[in-house]
């Protein structure tokens, strides 16, 4: 495998969650706690950020960019790991910025992050501006994808599967929140190589399933055989539930703040409201329907994003 550099706190806890699976009169229920990674508040883009650092310091990098909207949890954790290295960091973002900046924002700029706004439809074509500047400037920039969900970043979570699986944690399901696939697509990977034979579902963010799973195949197929595993991926082969997208991305509605409300009154368990706070909500809500047996266990795999519950457009909502 790629190398790495070592910088998350690992491995993550994994922790039994009684008095939410009793409230929910569900199967059993664990939590895996990415969002303890450690650096900047922490979350699931830190694990992928050791295989990212270390080969943009293979290349000589001293800048790095990515892209992201304006309360990204993956831009937070790059420019963490640009300002742990002594890198620069450039951020292209989208979205109405929050004056005065909160949540991840803040934390943008107080991790020292150079930052541009563009359109959501221009983030490629601004991304590729800022590039050449930086080199035309006589830096060395190095580019991070969406999520950090390449071949190299979703490495992080073939790691974290043989991690899941040295810890003796053997889940019937695994239960999370997928948005660019490189967390779902390194699960899958490294299930293979950890001989996991539960089930990975993913709860679609934003994406229909379909979409999401295709990406998901591609992705993993190609991480597969950058190290030298001959298998390839399939959608069929993917689970994705796509039925809690809501209103869209980043968009709270009832059914996130009931979850983000009952984990942390049940469990004191901190969610977000973009990415495990729609988890937790497909989560629950597939617990009611019967979708799981009693005899399961079912592991929530927390990703992080808690800084987004102090962004000031959902505070409001989350008092209710
Ligand atoms: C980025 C992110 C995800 C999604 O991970 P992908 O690898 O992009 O699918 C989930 N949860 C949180 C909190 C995130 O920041």
């Amino acid at each position: 495998m790629k190398n790495r550099l070592h910088f998350a706190h690992l491995p993550t806890p994994v922790e039994d969650l009684p008095r939410l699976s009793a409230t929910l009169k569900g199967p059993r229920l664990l939590v895996k706690r990415d969002d303890q990674t450690g650096l900047a508040f922490g979350g699931n883009k830190i694990r992928k950020l050791e295989y990212l650092m270390a080969d943009a310091r293979e290349q000589g990098a001293d800048t790095l960019i990515t892209a992201g909207a304006v309360q990204s949890n993956h831009c937070r954790q790059t420019v963490a790991a640009a300002a742990r290295f002594g890198m620069g960091c450039i951020l292209v973002l989208f979205g109405d910025p929050p004056d005065p900046p909160d949540g991840n924002h803040l934390l943008h700029y107080l991790l020292g992050a150079e930052v541009v706004f563009t359109h959501r439809d221009n983030v490629t074509v601004k991304l590729d501006e800022v590039f050449q500047a930086a080199q035309s400037q006589g830096r060395k920039p190095y580019l991070i994808p969406y999520g950090g969900s390449n071949t190299i970043g979703a490495l992080g979570y073939v790691n974290a599967m043989l991690e899941l699986a040295e810890q003796n944690i053997h889940p019937d399901w695994i239960v999370f929140p997928s948005s660019s696939g490189g967390t779902q697509a390194g699960m899958l990977v490294g299930a293979r190589l950890s001989g996991f034979n539960g089930k990975i579902l993913g709860i679609s963010v934003d994406e229909p399933a379909d979409q999401l799973k295709a990406t998901i195949a591609k992705l993993a197929t190609q991480l597969a055989e950058s190290i030298g595993e001959n298998r390839t991926f399939s959608p069929a082969d993917i689970q994705v539930n796509d039925d809690y997208t809501g209103e869209g991305y980043a968009i709270m509605g009832d059914a996130e703040i009931e979850a983000i409300q009952l984990f942390a009154k049940r469990e004191a368990l901190l969610l977000d409201p973009v990415y495990t706070g729609r988890a937790a909500a497909g989560l629950i809500d597939l617990i009611r329907k019967g979708f799981f047996e009693a005899t399961d266990t079912v592991l929530f795999w927390h990703t992080g994003g808690g800084p987004a519950l102090f962004a000031g457009k959902y505070q409001t909502h989350l008092l209710g």
